[in-house]
């Protein structure tokens, strides 16, 4: 196997890691053997960085530059790498130096194995264990229960997928860390292998401890996708006759207690209650009808089919 690879680096303000990142690579690439492409992307930096990448790009025709307009962030970043690329095998990764290039072949031998994703594992992390290694590991976990896929660090950039797996992807908000789970959902083989991870020494981080809940977020977004994206009726209807029934038990208390307790109405909170719940379940399952409706232009507007085809035999491309 012969493929090509991929190399996406998503850059803001890191001009002084072009260089040393752009000599490492080639120094790994060139030992491995496979034909490939480096695609920087230089997300809006305001540093010399745009500079810096095209002048790499000038002496070798092998590296790629898209300058965004202004700054998208990593994912939308990642995801005009994705679509730029030309390689069989796609391999996103820091540009910070963080992520370390000679973990490349193994992230190979693992496709080379069968499997259609490998993630990195930076089993010791060098980054501010307060701010960030801590509240990651508890994000891992949520995710991992969340979805099912078990994997150990899903923010690890340097992953390695094949092109079919990762092609036609739509990334949004943080999401570039759930391609594995959505692969695996659509019956990918993923796997992991423990990566390298060395401290920032050039630049800063651009992230702080209020990702984790951006990431939480996205989270909930991604698990509502994959249960519900088809039905939406079933979730939020669901929830809109849980409600509809709380404000019809409380309904019949109030009742209970004006005609056998005799306690007028307002002597209780519950005709509030009956309102709220009853004014809430009846939201929801208009949401829900909303949703659907939502959910049918989706599908329906760009011809997206609710199915993913593995392989035919003998048919015409449908
Ligand atoms: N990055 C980017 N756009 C942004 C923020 C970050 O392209 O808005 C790039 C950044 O240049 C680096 C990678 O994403 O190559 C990871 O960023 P960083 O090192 O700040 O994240 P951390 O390692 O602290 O999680
Ligand atoms: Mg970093």
């Amino acid at each position: 196997m012969n493929s090509k690879l991929s190399i996406i680096i998503p850059l803001y303000n890191e001009e002084d890691n072009i260089e040393p990142l752009y000599e490492k690579l080639e120094s790994v690439l060139g030992e491995i053997g496979h034909e490939y492409e480096i695609i920087l992307i230089n997300d809006g930096s305001e540093d010399d960085t745009k500079r810096r990448i095209d002048a790499v790009a000038c002496r070798d025709t092998r590296v790629k530059v898209v300058h965004l307009r202004r700054n998208f962030g990593q994912t939308a970043a990642m995801m005009a790498g994705i679509d730029t690329a030309e390689g069989d095998i796609l391999i996103p990764m820091d540009g910070d130096l963080q992520n370390d290039p000679a973990d490349i072949p193994e992230l190979l031998t693992k496709l080379a194995e069968g499997y259609d994703v490998c993630s990195g594992w930076r089993k010791d992390r060098k980054d501010n264990p307060l701010k960030r290694n801590f509240p990651s590991k508890v994000a891992n976990w949520l995710i991992s229960k969340i979805s099912g896929v078990h994997l150990h660090d899903y923010g690890c950039s340097l992953k390695a997928y094949k092109k079919e797996i990762i092609k036609g992807v739509k990334l949004y908000g943080e999401m570039h860390r759930f391609i594995p789970i959505y692969a695996c959902w659509q019956g990918a083989k993923v796997t992991e292998v423990g990566v390298r991870h060395h401290p920032r020494i050039h630049g800063q981080s651009k992230y702080g401890i209020e990702r984790t809940i951006k990431v939480i977020l996205d989270l909930m977004v991604v698990k509502f996708l994959d249960k519900y994206a088809h039905k939406p009726m079933y979730l939020f209807g669901g929830f809109g006759l849980v409600n509809i029934f709380v404000s019809f038990l409380f309904f019949m208390m109030m009742l209970g207690y004006k005609f056998f307790d005799n306690k007028s109405f307002i002597e209780t909170p519950l005709p509030l209650a009956v309102v709220l719940f009853f004014l809430m379940g009846f939201m929801s399952i208009f949401m829900g009808l909303i949703a659907e409706i939502l959910m049918r232009t989706y599908h329906e507007s760009q011809n997206k089919p609710t199915y993913i085809i593995d392989r035919t035999c003998n048919c015409k491309d449908i």
